[in-house]
């Protein structure tokens, strides 16, 4: 099967104008795009960084600022991340906050994406139907990628405690991206800020596939 690439827009462009140029220039390489929320429907993305840890039955509630996994589902998007470091960091979320998000998109038809940088990170009732990403903190957007061989430890880590598509984040560029579904045994990369550069983003699809 074809490695699963996911891009991470983060909040990024500032206006839909860039953002539209960008995804045109991106689109066709068959990735995961992920941007932020204001601009799904413009570009009808298929994925989304984020969504709320209800899902009400009728897909909307009392619950300001927030987006229904629902909604996402509405919209034609197909994955979400969950529990990014960033949201952990930024928002505080937790590893309850995030099985409670997965358990949400799962309910909604999505395929969520689980961000973890340790193992005890992983739902404790939930052992398949959604993907991994591990995603070491030191090596989100610092340009200091993790060894293929931590990478490799850590996913096969993960694989032999949940049955799931893993993907590895942190630093990918368009020289490690192979090395990376080769050597660390991963089903697919997630990546962050090279994502917004299409000619490197590119490479990076046509480097891993
Ligand atoms: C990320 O944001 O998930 C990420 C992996 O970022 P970067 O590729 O910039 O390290």
């Amino acid at each position: 099967m074809a490695p699963l690439i996911v891009a991470n827009w983060k909040m990024n462009p500032a206006t839909l104008k860039e953002a539209v140029t960008l995804f045109s220039a991106v689109k066709e390489a068959g990735a995961v795009i992920c941007p932020p929320f204001v601009y799904l429907s413009a570009l009808k993305a298929n994925g989304a960084q984020d969504c709320f840890w209800e899902n009400p039955p009728a897909g909307g509630g009392a619950y300001t600022g927030e987006v229904s996994p629902q909604m996402l589902k509405n919209l034609g998007v197909e994955y979400v991340l969950i529990g990014h470091s960033e949201r952990r960091k930024y928002q505080g979320e937790t590893n309850e906050v995030a099985e409670k998000k997965l358990k949400a998109a799962l309910a909604a038809g999505l395929k969520p994406i689980l961000c973890i940088d340790k193992i005890s990170q992983l739902p404790k009732d939930i052992k398949e139907g959604f993907i991994v990403a591990y995603e070491p903190l030191f090596a989100i957007g610092t340009g200091k990628p993790c060894s293929f061989e931590m990478a490799d430890e850590m996913i096969v880590a993960i694989k032999n405690k949940v049955k799931v598509t893993v993907l590895y984040g942190g630093s990918v560029n368009s020289q490690n991206a192979a090395d990376y579904i080769k050597k660390a045994h991963c089903d697919g990369l997630l990546v962050g800020g090279a994502s917004l550069k299409p000619a490197e983003f590119i490479d990076i699809v046509k480097n891993a596939c």
